[in-house]
């Protein structure tokens, strides 16, 4: 399987799977959140936890649990 990150601005190692208070999977990379928010087949699209109020359009993909592809540029 193709597996390229783009504009990779961390070490993969730097990459965490946790559960938010609720329950709710997030990844965590350095000091950024990014939640889940859409499935497309079988590639989850997962954007900054601040994506909401400020705008950032960070985001990143994963296919079964790895990461594929980061736009892992944020606006804060
Ligand atoms: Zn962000």
């Amino acid at each position: 399987m193709e597996s390229i990150l783009v504009a990779s601005q961390f070490d993969p190692d730097d990459i965490e799977f946790i559960l938010s208070k609720r329950g709710r999977p997030l990844i965590k990379i350095g000091k950024y959140i990014y939640r889940k928010q859409s499935l497309s087949g079988v590639k989850t699209r997962w954007v900054c936890s601040t994506h909401g109020h400020k705008k950032c359009y960070a985001v990143l993909y994963t296919v079964e649990g790895e990461v594929v592809r980061t736009k892992n540029v944020h606006n804060h």
